[in-house]
């Protein structure tokens, strides 16, 4: 069984941003600038959006975190976001999610100018992803696809199973599997809380993606010997014994379903890591594309 090694690969992407990063500032020229938006107080957005800042200054790019009032309307928020897309300095920007309730995700997703979209989150990204166009794409599933490709993880004529249908990770995951190159040309089913007799599925999967937000939903009973597991989920589990209060917990139960898998990923050190150097990938790319 192999670790896939979120921490380290993670790493290993930020050395080589951070390369790029020193080679642009030997030459003079302005480096990539991200910036994101934190509407209202949700600790796990806060420590999110404290990690992204702190990886930007760890391979040399400018960041700016905007913070904005959990009372702030849909309309100041269009206001930022036009700001931050007429100004010519910012690269690339974020709306960390979830938005509170008087804010229509949607809108202000479309908002962003596509071509600051680093998060890949803008129809317009989404689009030319599932038409295998040169864009942004959303940093979790580029995380994900990072990782199988750095451990030459065979892909094609498997079966993945996608469980989780969200818009950020296992739709576009689902799409980025079944398309034509590597990492892809897999044979996908997308599963979701209506999907009847999900073990039947799982059972049969070379390759399991789990992006659901269930602490280890995913049985050792639920799947094949040499299955290939990617886990998503990310849940704060209470545990007194933890000086944070809680822990951090897969979809996956680690413990049993590694005995039987030929490759999975750990939480925490799996694909967490892979998301932030894939987003810090994303604001480079954004900047080579405004040079
Ligand atoms: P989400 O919006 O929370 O949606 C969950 C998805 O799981 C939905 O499509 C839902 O089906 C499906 N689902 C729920 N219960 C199910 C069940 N019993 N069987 C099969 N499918 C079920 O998804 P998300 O935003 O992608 O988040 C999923 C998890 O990934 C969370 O733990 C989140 O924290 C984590 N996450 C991690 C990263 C990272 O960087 N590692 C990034 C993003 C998200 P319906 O569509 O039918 O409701």
């Amino acid at each position: 069984m192999t670790i896939l090694d979120g921490k380290k690969v993670s790493n290993d992407i930020k050395d080589e941003i951070k390369q790029q990063v020193d080679k642009m500032k030997a030459k003079n020229e302005k480096v990539p600038h991200l910036a994101a938006v934190i509407v209202g107080n949700d600790g796990a957005s806060l420590t999110y959006v404290g990690s992204k800042v702190r990886a930007c200054e760890r391979v040399g790019f400018e960041s700016t975190m905007v913070r904005m009032s959990n009372t702030t309307s849909e309309i100041e928020l269009l206001d930022k976001i036009d700001e931050l897309n007429q100004n010519d300095d910012i690269d690339g920007f974020i709306i960390q999610l979830p938005l509170p309730p008087q804010i229509n995700t949607q809108k202000v997703l479309m908002a962003v100018d596509p071509s600051k979209d680093v998060d890949g989150f803008h129809p317009e990204n989404f689009g030319k992803m599932a038409l295998d166009m040169s864009t942004f794409i959303p940093a979790t599933p580029f995380g994900i696809l990072e990782l199988l490709d750095r451990y030459g993880v065979e892909t094609k004529g498997k079966h993945t199973v996608v469980i989780g249908r969200s818009h950020i990770v296992g739709r576009p995951m689902s799409i980025l599997m079944g398309r034509k190159g590597f990492p892809g040309n897999s044979t996908v089913t997308l599963t979701h809380s209506h999907t009847k007799n999900i073990t039947q599925i799982t059972s049969q999967a070379d390759i399991i993606i789990s992006a659901l937000g269930v602490p280890n939903f995913l049985k050792a009973e639920m799947v094949k010997d040499d299955v290939i597991i990617v886990d998503v989920g990310i849940t704060r589990v209470p545990d007194e014994t933890s000086p944070k209060g809680y822990r951090i917990t897969g979809d996956v139960d680690f413990e049993n379903v590694s005995k039987k898998a030929s490759y999975i990923t750990p939480v925490p050190g799996g694909v967490g890591p892979m998301t932030i150097a894939m987003l810090l990938k994303n604001t480079l790319l954004a900047r080579e594309q405004r040079m």
